[in-house]
């Protein structure tokens, strides 16, 4: 045997990582009293206890409480106790608390990483490397926040007592992720840890009890669904944050629609990494070892979809294979494991169950030829190619070490498949032309793109998804926003509209003069799909006119108009701005017109009215003047990168406007969605809707493109749940009653749409306008650009 022989036939000695001062905690812990309430250590008020074991030989770890509803009512009113003196506590004392918990960890590190390994399964050169310093990061850039939130959000509150709900596959930077950003707004926290890893949450609530966090701020309980569910309808808690599946999202949104409570959504994705032909296709290899087989693919953002230009696709994918066979998979505590078991059975038996009918449905499944250890919950990495776009391996969230392969010829092709997807959390782009990879990510539907890199994250940029990976951002500025109240005023209680309800049968075509105001929808006004039509009343009850009596159909129309229209969200900013003053100058110049109709409709004196379109035109002003200037940020995180948080329109954002001042609602809802570049269906007040019809005529004359403003008029209840039940509609901002507003949440679960109302009240009109409108009108996409050689 020469040298190189004996080289490549040498084979990593096990390097197993020391577990005894892990087995010293897990043996003298009291796991029958792991229920972390008010400070104290309890057990669960009916004695119920859950078991969590090793993945890797299915051994018993721990026996622990579980928490039932009666807990969960214990662990809130503790955290709504300690909120008052939380929150008034000043900047620099939160700033020291959160230190003090990440030093604290920083001390515990070695122990948090084999805990989170034995717990979990993850291999422990990924705990050690990455979770646990990720964590501790999280808590020290966090207690900066609690200091600078005074100066960088004046004013605001924090949202309160806020329950959380986190997964098993980053137990402990899960937490991290909710608890720092909670402890730096003020806010109290009752957490649930996922019912397969509770191990971590229950050091790390050693660590608060050491680090001189008040008692009652961090309640942690222990528990599977059934806690969580107490959690989310418990009327004591203003927010609830959640990370975990999309079908569980769903179901959370459903069930604190209309509670008021605030809600961010951190679900699951199927993540494009897509490999261009230009690419450094070595170092894309290891992109995609660490986006797919990351923590066994256990992994909300893994790049489980490989897209690779049909050029390169063959060199590629036998690259890949070489590279698979090479992944050690083995204990998780051994360091040179790359691969551990799956979390649990369950899970093990899922991936299987997928991958067999990823095969069924016509894919090809290659694994590298190694054993897998004899106990435990592994499964071997995987590679499906020959996969058609509607594939189950294609469309399915795996949450394994199953990576699904596609060829792309052209770049259009490319992001066709990356978007051909109801998720939308990350994307990971290959390609030495820096130039095309910046001009693909803004086309990629994901709140994080990763340019020649993946699973890039840190405390100071905002991860989060678009679409069905939900909604709402964790980490740096936007991750704050989540924890502070909402910051508009809230006016008087909307009441049940009184505009008529009856529908006439339109019979303007027999009459010489057309007096019914139509819809608006593509830059026309159409007749209503229906021919059907309402009478608008003056406010002396005489017959002021008749509007179009809008139905699903003419909304479905109007959304499909919104859709198409491309010009207005690729128009520059400047463009934007200039569409807008432009809209500002003539209304303007009908001042006295809107007025008067204004009047005619509401009863308001003259003098209301008049400046009411006067505030109108000056609110198109501000919006024209911020459409340029409410830009995204740039992080520097701690790697050699550059984050752009960039500002994207939401897409079609639906906007049902109040009967009080219908001009002015109807524009402060609709001009910050207009300047950062989002196309609009819109339903104006029921009431007096023959404010907005007067619009087309300016709309028409102000170069707003078509399909960038459609109005569709009728009965709101009516029209604002087909816009919440439509997938196209990305958004939907409803001030209306608060039935209508609960109904529009409820049923936006759909493809899980960015909803705002006003929880039936209406606002403060004449101050209703700044960054908090046009925050709500973007999606932060954080584009990752690593720089040197
Ligand atoms: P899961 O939705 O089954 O459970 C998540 C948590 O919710 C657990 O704590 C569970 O006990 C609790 N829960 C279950 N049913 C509930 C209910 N009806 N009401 C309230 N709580 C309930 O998800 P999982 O299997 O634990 O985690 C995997 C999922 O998490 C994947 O879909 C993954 O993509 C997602 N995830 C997303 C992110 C992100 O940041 N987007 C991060 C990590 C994981």
């Amino acid at each position: 045997m020469n040298i190189l022989e004996r080289y490549h036939a040498m084979d990593y000695a096990p390097a197993p990582e020391a577990r005894s001062e892990a087995d010293a905690w897990l043996g003298a812990r009291d796991f029958s009293k792991a229920l972390f309430i008010a400070g104290d250590w309890r057990a669960g008020i009916d004695g119920k206890s859950f078991d969590t074991s090793d993945p890797s030989t299915g051994k018993l770890l721990a026996k622990v409480s579980d928490a039932s509803a009666a807990d969960i009512e214990t662990a809130v009113a503790a955290a709504r106790k300690a909120l008052p003196k939380w929150s008034a506590a000043s900047g620099y004392e939160r700033a020291k608390v959160l230190y003090a918990i990440g030093r604290a960890m920083q001390r515990h590190q070695r122990l948090f990483a084999v805990l989170e390994s034995l717990d979990n399964g993850k291999p422990i050169r990924e705990s050690r490397d990455i979770d646990v310093p990720l964590a501790i990061r999280h808590f020290i850039h966090h207690a900066g926040w609690a200091q600078s939130l005074d100066r960088e959000f004046p004013g605001r509150k924090p949202a309160g007592v806020v329950g959380q709900i986190i997964p098993w596959n980053f137990p402990l930077l899960m937490l991290a992720w909710k608890i720092a950003p909670a402890l730096a707004t003020g806010c109290t926290v009752v957490l649930k840890p996922a019912e397969f890893t509770p191990l971590t949450a229950i050091l790390f609530a050693e660590i608060c009890e050491r680090a001189g966090v008040p008692k009652g701020v961090v309640n942690i309980v222990q528990g599977g669904p059934e806690a969580g569910v107490a959690i989310v309808n418990h009327p004591g808690i203003d927010k609830i944050a959640f990370t975990g599946s999309s079908e569980v999202g769903k179901i959370i949104r459903k069930a604190t629609a209309g509670s008021g409570k605030k809600l961010s959504l951190e679900l699951g994705g199927k993540s494009a990494f897509i490999v261009f032909e230009d690419a450094d296709l070595d170092s894309a290899v290891e992109g995609l070892v660490d986006g797919i087989w990351f923590n066994q693919g256990q992994v909300c953002c893994a790049g489980s979809r490989l897209l690779v230009q049909e050029s390169v696709a063959e060199a590629f994918i036998a690259k890949v294979k070489t590279r698979m066979s090479r992944l050690r998979v083995g204990s998780p505590l051994d360091k040179n494991t790359d691969i551990g078991p799956l979390v649990d059975k369950t899970q093990l038996d899922r991936v299987r169950r997928l991958v067999e009918e990823g095969a069924r449905q016509g894919a090809v499944c290659w694994q590298p030829d190694q054993d897998v250890p004899s106990s435990g919950y592994y499964h071997l990495p995987t590679l499906a190619t020959g996969v058609a776009p509607a594939n189950i391996l294609a469309q399915e969230e795996v949450f394994g070490p199953v990576l699904a392969t596609m060829s792309f010829r052209n770049t259009e092709e490319a992001v066709e498949l990356a978007n051909n997807t109801r998720y939308g959390l990350a994307a990971s782009v290959w390609s030495e032309n820096v130039n095309l990879a910046l001009h693909v990510a803004p086309q990629l539907k994901a709140g994080v793109v990763w340019i020649n890199g993946t699973n890039m994250f840190d405390a100071a940029c905002g991860f989060g998804g678009y679409r069905e990976s939900g909604f709402g951002r964790e980490g740096g500025r936007e991750g704050l926003e989540e924890y502070l109240a909402p910051g508009e005023p809230h006016g008087p209680v909307i009441k049940p509209s009184t505009a008529p309800k009856q529908a006439a049968r339109d019979t303007s075509e027999n009459q010489a003069i057309d007096r019914t105001a139509k819809l608006f929808i593509a830059g026309k006004q159409v007749r209503p799909d229906g021919n059907y039509s309402l009478p608008i009343l003056t406010s002396k009850g005489k017959l002021a006119g008749e509007v179009g009596l809008g139905s699903r159909k003419d909304i479905r129309d109007a959304v499909s108009a919104a859709r198409a229209c491309k010009a207005w969200p690729e128009a520059t900013a400047y463009n934007r701005a200039q569409v807008l003053y432009y809209l500002a100058e003539n209304l303007s110049g009908r001042t006295e017109e809107f007025a008067t109709r204004i009047v005619e409709l509401t009863g308001a004196a003259h003098k209301a009215a008049k400046s009411e379109v006067e505030a109108s035109i000056e609110r198109l002003f501000y919006y024209a003047g911020m459409a340029d200037k409410f830009e995204g940020r740039v992080h520097q995180p701690p790697a050699r990168t550059v984050t752009l948080a960039l500002h994207e329109p939401v897409g079609v954002i639906g906007i049902v406007a109040p009967d009080e001042a219908p001009l002015l609602g109807l524009i402060s809802l609709l001009a910050p969605a207009l300047a950062m570049g989002n196309t609009t269906v819109v339903v104006p007040s029921a009431a007096a809707p023959l404010v907005a019809t007067d619009l087309y005529q300016v709309l028409e004359y102000s170069d707003v493109p078509a399909g960038a403003i459609n109005i569709v008029t009728g009965h709101t209840a009516e029209l604002t749940a087909v816009l919440a039940k439509h997938d196209d509609v990305d958004g939907l901002w409803v001030v209306a009653e608060a039935e209508i507003c609960a109904k529009a949440e409820a049923e936006s679960v759909g493809n899980l749409k960015r909803v705002w109302t006003g929880h039936g009240r209406s606002l403060d009109w004449p101050t209703a306008q700044g960054e908090d409108f046009l925050r709500r009108a973007v999606e932060v996409k954080n584009v990752w650009v690593p720089y040197g050689d």
